[in-house]
């Protein structure tokens, strides 16, 4: 092992992934110090973890939030500088101290400071898919331009990965692999009928059977929608064409994901499900560092079932396959609609089904929208929240 110890920026660090990247982090304060931690709100928890873990920068969205901040943080003698703003995710992921930075911002936000430390040259811990989803064409040139390491924190791509020989060099046909497992839990309504679906809540969307995630990825999951944005993370991450990546829904969440090669091998990762596997895994890539996971008893387990993905009870896992296949401004147009769909699911302002009926309808609008650069798909980004706002006022 390196006696250096690895200097960490967590972006997203009172999120349910940051939570679980310092619980691992913790476990080996001889490997890692963390540089800075970064919260749009919940103050208090970011207080918390920075008195705990005593970074050198913390990070929020709005004056106010660093202003209370800061208070927290005098009256504990903690000597973290508190700095607020986009900019600021910006500066604390891209700083020459830093190795290695946790993306785990949840949405589009995330993007800027993630691509950020991939053109710094940074070890990128990529939990935040919706970077790939947005803008995975201009994302994956900066890693490779500037050298950057990317490692995959969603289980599914960690799975792939450690499923893929090494080193894997974006050709799935050398490196003899047919196609790619994805595995899907099919979220808490897989057997839920179509006017069941009409009539779930929010409470319900946000209860998954197997995961503890964030309010936003969790509704994600229980739309399949989870499934479709990871279908186009794997596309980017793997250089896997649409028809080479099959969805496998796998209620017990155990195998997270596949790689099935030319002479029949089937190679697949398996764990229990806690993110501190693939968060462990990344950290200490290409070594393995304890995660404080329990064993994955196969005894209790007992079976694993496989089921086909029913794309008419979910149409949002098809329209992230039509995103994809389109190309240019969908994939991020899906993205930023599925997330004016989902706030306003939440808010009780539309109802579950009517996330992919919103989706749908902005995704007729992508065709002919510029994607060449970075501002197109910002600009796509925008157009496509203006849509889905008009939209949901008349759900
Ligand atoms: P979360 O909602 O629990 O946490 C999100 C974090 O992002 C928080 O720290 C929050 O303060 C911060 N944040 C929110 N909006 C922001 C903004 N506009 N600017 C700056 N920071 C902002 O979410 P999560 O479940 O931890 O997921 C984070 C990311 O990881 C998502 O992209 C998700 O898809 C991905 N992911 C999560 C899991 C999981 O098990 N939770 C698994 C795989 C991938
Ligand atoms: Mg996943």
């Amino acid at each position: 092992m390196s006696t250096q110890k690895i200097r960490l920026t967590i972006l997203g660090a009172t999120g349910s992934i940051g939570a679980s990247t310092l619980d691992v982090v913790t476990r080996h304060p001889d490997r890692y110090e963390v540089w800075a931690l970064t919260g749009a709100e919940q103050v208090e928890k970011l207080a918390a973890a920075c008195v705990f873990h005593r970074p050198r920068y913390a990070v929020t969205l709005e004056e106010s939030s660093a202003e209370r901040l800061r208070g927290l943080l005098a009256v504990a003698g903690s000597d973290t500088e508190v700095l607020y703003g986009a900019d600021a995710l910006v500066r604390v992921a891209t700083m020459p101290e830093v190795d290695a930075v946790m993306a785990a911002i949840v949405g589009a936000a995330g993007m800027p400071p993630t691509l950020a430390a991939a053109r710094a040259g940074k070890k990128v811990l990529l939990a935040n898919k919706e970077t790939l989803v947005l803008a995975g064409h201009i994302f994956m040139q900066a890693v490779e331009q500037n050298d950057a390491t990317l490692l995959p924190i969603d289980s599914e791509h960690n799975a792939i990965f450690q499923s893929l020989p090494h080193p894997y060099h974006g050709d799935l046909k050398a490196a003899g692999v047919k196609r790619i497992l994805l595995t899907a839990s099919g979220g808490p309504f897989r057997g839920f009928s179509a006017d069941e679906l009409e009539k779930v809540t929010p409470e319900q969307a946000v209860c998954h059977p197997n995961w503890s995630m964030g309010r936003k990825i969790s509704v994600d999951s229980a739309s399949l929608m989870n499934k479709g944005l990871e279908v186009i993370e794997a596309h980017w991450l793997f250089n896997a064409p649409a028809e080479t990546i099959q969805v496998v829904v796998h209620p017990q969440s155990v195998i997270h994901s596949a790689v099935e090669y030319i002479d029949g091998s089937v190679v697949a990762q398996l764990s229990a499900p806690d993110m501190r596997t693939p968060i462990a895994y990344a950290l200490a890539y290409p070594e393995r560092i304890t995660s404080g996971v329990a064993p994955l008893d196969l005894f209790a387990v007992g079976r694993l079932d496989f089921e086909q993905p029913d794309l008419e009870r979910f149409p949002c896992l098809r329209l992230a396959y039509e995103a994809l296949r389109a190309g240019a401004a969908a994939p991020a147009m899906l993205n930023a609609a599925n997330e004016v769909a989902v706030a306003a699911f939440l808010e009780r302002r539309i109802g579950f089904t009517d996330i992919p009926r919103l989706i749908g309808s902005v995704l007729d609008q992508s065709v002919g929208q510029p994607a060449g650069s970075l501002d197109d798909l910002m600009r796509a980004d925008q157009l496509a929240r203006e849509l889905a706002r008009q939209h949901s006022l008349c759900c």
